[in-house]
């Protein structure tokens, strides 16, 4: 495997970017079985791909990989919060402040509480 070290020394490599293009990649691929035109586009999306992980332009693939970063920050926050949601359902209620909007994590089961939202420091009273 010394070759494959030695060949990509100084290459980009995987981001974040390029790992959504790829997923895109096999979404593409296993649509384009039942829509043979959309083949272009997975040709297409595979050669980006592996153009920018091959690149040695380190600053040119890291402001691409920013850029998306920046494009994708509102979703990537929510799916997040939905994962966190469901991983603590038993113990832990979702919630946002009626002041600033942010969202809030406070413990479930504890009856009428008062909330101190640590952003905007405004005090409200929920059930939980
Ligand atoms: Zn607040």
């Amino acid at each position: 495997m010394k070759w494959l070290r030695n060949f990509m020394y100084g290459r980009y490599g995987v981001d974040q970017f390029g790992n959504f293009l790829f997923v895109t990649y096999i979404i593409m691929a296993i649509l384009s079985l039942f829509f043979p035109i959309l083949s272009f586009i997975c040709y297409a999306l595979i050669i980006y791909t592996l153009f920018r992980m091959l690149s040695k332009q380190y600053y040119k693939r890291r402001a691409e990989n920013d850029w998306y970063l920046q494009k994708t920050e509102g979703i990537r926050k929510f799916l997040k919060r939905q994962q966190n949601k469901w991983k603590y359902r038993k113990t832990h209620k979702y919630l946002k402040c009626p002041h600033c909007h942010q969202y809030l994590r406070v413990p479930k089961g504890k009856g009428e509480i008062t909330i101190t939202c640590p952003s905007c420091h405004q005090q409200f009273d929920k059930t939980t």
